[in-house]
């Protein structure tokens, strides 16, 4: 019923009671009012019910509106600082992280990773020549005179570490300078490390201990004393190997030797000559050298190694990472299932696939044996005069 269906029976209603009385013109005048009265309230409920919903409405949608502009300008805020976040969290995993989790690059410079990262190096540098200078027996007393010199030309290396104790500034400084921190050996005395599987394996867990101990960090590089074709050990190269990779560490021998390894110090010159020889066009060269206390001479080999190097304009210093392809001269075993930490190696399966590794020349091979067995015998020797 509607409201004015309401007024029209009031009236019915009152005309019907009052049309059989005599009614008073005061009582006329009465009534009239009374009727008045009730049409401008049910006018007021009128307007109130029709009106002010209406209002009421409007009003809302013009809330509506607000908020939804608003909505739209938190979502513009939000997609910026999600690209930002993901730009910093890029950042920051190129500085700390490598892609298996481990620590790569402590230094204090912000590096942004480039897109082409997880290349390997040959792929990242197309048409260079890859130099990759690795240190071997350290850290010794010329350790922080090589970093210094690397630091100065701006070059990153690898150091193939053995445990020493006294040095712990400089195993961080390695790190901490972008330099790969790599496992050689923890004492370094062939007639202990090869007499069995079992002390081989002890002398690589005693070093990564060690090391952890020290710096925080696990490496994974690892060089065999004497390189992998060594023929000091009384065990089988592929049971070392196995190990190795079942632990997930990856080995490096070299490919250029600046044979600074020899008993009789070399002289600046020969080892200059050496490694630039040995390097000559070779796309890759996993170069062999020395920051052991014996050799002075290398320290001031390696200004002009590098200084001669940079002149060239296709030459990139670079540290050994998951990227470098692998130089050996024992075959290394390719990745089985049962490979420990799948976890840390799941997001490279296919890292050591046939395309990465690279045979030594036989010539390598060959110069570096002996010499290096008989580095290690005087090394023996220096450890206990040297602190
Ligand atoms: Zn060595």
């Amino acid at each position: 019923m509607t409201n004015k269906e309401n007024i029209n029976e009031v009236n019915t209603q009152e005309s019907v009671q009052a049309a059989p009385a005599q009614e008073s013109p005061a009582r006329k005048e009465f009534r009239r009012k009374r009727v008045k009265r009730i049409k401008a309230a049910l006018l007021f409920l009128l307007v109130f019910f029709l009106v002010v919903p209406n209002l009421l409405c409007a009003f809302l949608l013009y809330k509506l509106y607000q908020m939804n502009k608003s909505l739209n300008l938190l979502r513009e805020e939000i997609k910026i600082s999600q690209t930002e976040i993901e730009r910093r969290t890029k950042e920051t995993t190129a500085v700390l992280v490598d892609e298996y989790g481990n620590p790569i690059n402590m230094g204090t410079e912000t590096v942004e990773l480039p897109d082409d990262a997880n290349l390997p190096d040959e792929e990242r540098y197309p048409g260079q020549q890859l130099v990759y200078l690795t240190f071997d027996d350290g850290p010794g007393k010329y350790t922080n005179e090589i970093l210094d010199i690397l630091k100065e030309h701006n070059v990153k290396a690898t150091f193939f570490v053995l445990a020493a104790d006294g040095y712990d500034a400089e195993y961080n400084r390695i790190i901490a300078e972008g330099h790969t921190l790599a496992m050689h050996s923890y004492t370094h005395r062939y007639s202990e490390i090869y007499s069995s599987l079992e002390a081989f394996e002890n002398d690589i867990n005693s070093l990564s201990a060690f090391l952890v101990e020290k710096t925080g960090v696990r490496p994974r590089f690892y060089r065999f004393p004497g390189g992998s074709s060594n023929d000091v050990a009384h065990v089988d190269t592929a049971d070392m190997i196995h190990f190795l990779t079942q632990e997930g560490y990856v080995y490096y021998d070299w490919n250029v030797s600046s044979e600074d390894a020899s008993k009789e110090l070399k002289e600046t010159n020969t080892i200059v000559k050496n490694v630039l020889n040995g390097i000559g066009n070779k796309s890759n060269s996993v170069v062999l050298l020395h920051d052991s206390a014996a050799k002075p001479t290398t320290v001031e080999a390696l200004p002009i190694i590098i200084e001669t190097l940079q002149k060239k304009e296709n030459v990139v210093f670079l540290p050994i990472t998951d990227r470098t392809r692998q130089v050996y001269h024992v075959k290394p075993e390719l990745p089985q299932e049962e490979v420990k930490a799948p976890e840390e190696r799941s997001e490279e399966p296919e890292a050591r696939s046939e395309g990465v590794y690279e045979e030594a020349d036989d010539e390598n091979k060959e110069d570096a044996k002996p010499e290096d067995v008989q580095d290690a015998a005087d090394e023996s020797a220096d450890e206990g005069s040297e602190d």
